[in-house]
C-alpha cells in the first residue's frame, strides 16, 4: 500500500474547552481504530529509523507503527512493550515534539508522524483487550533495592526483575508513580491508567514497600547490611523552590507541588466525597511558565477560579512549557502576564489579597542561552488575587545526601553520576531521573532507570564470575 502523503497529522478528538473546564476528565480523547490506521500509513518505514534515535528508551517505532497500519494491534503492543514499560503514560505526556517526532522525516515537509498518539492508542487498546500475562522468570536470588517509585525507579525495577533479580521498591508515599500520580493532573493523565500500567510493569514479582522513606525509615548503608547488592536512587526533585519575597507565608499561597498533590493524589477535586479539601480564590496567580505552571493554572480553573493568571518573567517565546499545554491553557481562558515578576504578596488579616509585580525586559543571554530578564525601574503595579501558586521548580530533598556518606552531589543537591552507567561515587549505588538532572521529563527518567538496570546487571555479573 502506498504511504498516506497527507502533510498533516490526523487530528486527535478533544473535549471542547468550555465543556472540559467544568470537569477533570481527559482532554484528548484518543484515536479511533480507523484514525490510528490512517495516521500509521503516514509512516515511510525509513530503513535508518531516525525517530528511534530520539527516544531515550529506544521504542521500535517503525516496527510497531507498521503493525498498526496492518491492523495487528496485539503484535504492535508486544513490540511497544518490549522497550517501554509505560506506553500509555509516554504516549500522553512525552514531549514528542522534542524527542522522537522532531527527528521524523515527515516533519521536513509537513507534520511528523504522530508517534505519541499512536503509542497511546496501542497501549490503551492493549489494556482493554489483552489479558494480563504473568511471565515466568527464573529468579537469581540477588536482592536489589530501589529508592523511589517514580518513572526512573519503576523502569529500573521492571528491567531488573525481567533479568531475574529480586527487586524491592521503597516508596515514601502511599502510592507508586511519583509525579505521574501526584503531579500531572487527571485531565492529562488518568490515574486509573497509571495504576494499571504500573501494575503491568511490576508484574514480575517486584516487591513494594510503601510509606518507607530512605534516609529516615532506613538508610542506604543499612540496605547493604540487609543483603541488597545494589541500590538505585530515583527520588526525584520534589522539594519546591520559593520566590523569597515578602508575604510568601500568607494563607492562600501554595507551592504547586502541594496544590497538585492535594488535588491529584488526594482527590481534592472530589471533596467532600474524598476527605482532602483545597481552598481556591476567585482570582488566582500562578508564578512560573513551565508544564507545572500550566497544570496548576488549568487545575485552578477547573476548581472554579474565575480569573487565572500565569505570571512569567520572560516573554511568550521563552515559555518552557510544551506548546500543546500552552495552547490548551489559552483555549481554557488562562490569562498570560508576560515580562512580569512578583516582588511581594499583599495580605490582609493573614490571607492573600493581591500581588505586587514589576515589569521586566529581556537583556543579554544568560548561561542557559535564554535572554536574562531585567527589572524595568519604577514599573511596580498591584493586582488583586486571593490565591498564589508558586511553580518555579524544585530540587532534591536533602535527606538522601545527608544520610549517605560518600555520595557526591552538586551544589544544587543533584547526585553526581557517570552518565554512561548512572553509577554514583559510592560503590554499588546508582541514581537517575530528576534527582540527577533536576526537573526534566518522564522519558528521560525512564531512560536513566533502564541504563542503570543494565549497568547494575553488568557489574553484578562481573562480581559473580
Ligand atoms: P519522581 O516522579 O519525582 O518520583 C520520585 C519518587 O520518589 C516519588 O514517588 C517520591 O515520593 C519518592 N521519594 C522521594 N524521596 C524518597 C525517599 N527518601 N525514600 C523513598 N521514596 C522517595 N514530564 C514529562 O515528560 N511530560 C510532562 O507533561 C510533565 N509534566 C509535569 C507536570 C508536573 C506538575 C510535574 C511536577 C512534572 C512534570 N513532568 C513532566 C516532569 C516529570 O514528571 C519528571 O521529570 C519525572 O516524573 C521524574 O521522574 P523521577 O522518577 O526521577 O522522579
Ligand atoms: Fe516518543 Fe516517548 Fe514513545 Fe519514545 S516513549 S517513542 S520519546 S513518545
Ligand atoms: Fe516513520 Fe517518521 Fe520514523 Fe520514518 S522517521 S520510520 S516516517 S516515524
Amino acid at each position: 500500500m502506498p504511504p498516506n502523503m497527507n502533510p498533516k497529522k490526523v487530528p486527535i478528538p478533544e473535549q471542547a474547552p468550555q465543556e472540559r473546564i467544568k470537569n477533570f476528565k481527559e482532554v484528548a480523547l484518543g484515536y479511533t481504530p480507523e484514525q490510528a490506521k490512517e495516521e500509521a500509513t503516514r509512516c515511510l518505514q525509513c530503513k535508518n529509523r531516525p525517530c528511534v534515535e530520539g527516544c531515550p528508551v529506544n521504542v521500535k517505532i517503525p516496527e510497531f507503527i507498521k503493525k498498526v497500519a496492518e491492523g495487528d494491534l496485539a503484535e504492535a503492543s508486544k513490540i511497544l512493550a518490549s522497550e517501554n514499560c509505560l506506553p500509555a503514560v509516554c504516549g500522553r505526556v512525552c514531549p514528542q515534539e522534542t524527542q522522537c517526532e522532531i527527528l521524523c522525516v515527515r516533519g521536513k515537509k509537513g507534520e511528523p508522524v504522530a508517534i505519541g498518539r499512536l503509542e497511546r492508542f496501542v497501549a490503551d487498546w492493549a489494556m482493554e483487550n489483552l489479558p494480563q500475562e504473568t511471565p515466568q522468570i527464573k529468579k537469581n536470588g540477588i536482592k536489589i533495592a530501589i529508592a523511589g517509585g517514580g518513572p526512573a525507579g519503576l523502569t529500573c525495577a521492571g528491567e531488573l526483575a525481567r533479568m531475574g533479580y529480586d527487586v524491592t521498591i521503597f516508596e515514601a508515599l502511599h502510592a507508586l508513580g511519583g509525579v505521574l500520580m501526584y503531579g500531572i493532573p487527571e485531565f492529562r493523565l488518568p490515574k486509573r491508567l497509571v495504576a494499571k500500567e504500573i501494575a503491568n510493569a511490576l508484574n514480575l514479582g517486584v516487591k513494594i514497600e510503601k510509606n518507607v522513606i530512605i534516609g529516615k525509615s532506613i538508610k542506604v548503608d543499612e540496605l547493604f547490611k540487609e543483603g541488597y547488592q545494589a541500590v538505585f536512587i530515583g527520588c526525584g526533585a520534589g522539594l519546591p523552590s520559593f520566590m523569597k519575597v515578602e508575604g510568601e507565608n500568607l494563607n492562600g499561597v501554595y507551592s504547586a507541588n502541594e496544590f497538585l498533590t492535594r488535588v491529584n493524589l488526594m482527590k481534592a477535586y472530589d471533596f467532600p466525597n474524598n476527605p482532602t479539601p483545597v481552598k481556591i480564590g476567585k482570582r488566582v496567580a500562578v508564578i512560573g511558565g513551565g508544564n507545572v505552571a500550566m497544570d496548576a493554572a488549568r487545575t485552578a480553573k477547573r476548581l472554579g477560579a474565575e480569573e487565572v493568571y500565569i505570571v512569567y518573567r520572560r516573554g511568550e517565546k521563552e515559555l518552557p512549557a510544551r506548546l500543546e499545554e500552552i495552547h490548551h491553557a489559552k483555549e481554557e481562558g488562562i490569562i498570560f502576564k508576560f515580562l512580569t515578576a512578583p516582588v511581594k504578596v499583599i495580605g490582609e488579616n493573614g490571607w492573600v489579597k493581591g500581588i505586587e509585580c514589576v515589569e521586566m525586559e529581556l537583556g543579554e543571554p544568560d548561561e542557559s542561552g535564554r535572554r536574562r530578564p531585567v527589572v524595568k525601574k519604577g514599573s511596580n503595579f498591584n493586582f488583586p488575587v486571593e490565591t498564589v501558586i508558586v511553580a518555579i521548580g524544585g530540587t532534591p530533598n536533602p535527606l538522601i545526601r545527608q544520610t549517605t556518606p560518600g555520595l557526591e552531589t552538586q551544589k544544587w543537591g543533584g547526585i553526581v553520576v557517570d552518565e554512561a552507567t548512572m553509577k554514583t561515587s559510592k560503590e554499588g549505588v546508582y541514581a537517575g531521573g530528576d534527582i540527577v538532572t533536576g526537573a526534566a521529563t518522564v522519558i528521560l527518567a525512564m531512560g536513566a532507570g533502564k541504563k542503570a538496570a543494565h549497568a547494575i546487571h553488568e557489574a553484578l555479573q562481573k562480581k559473580i564470575r
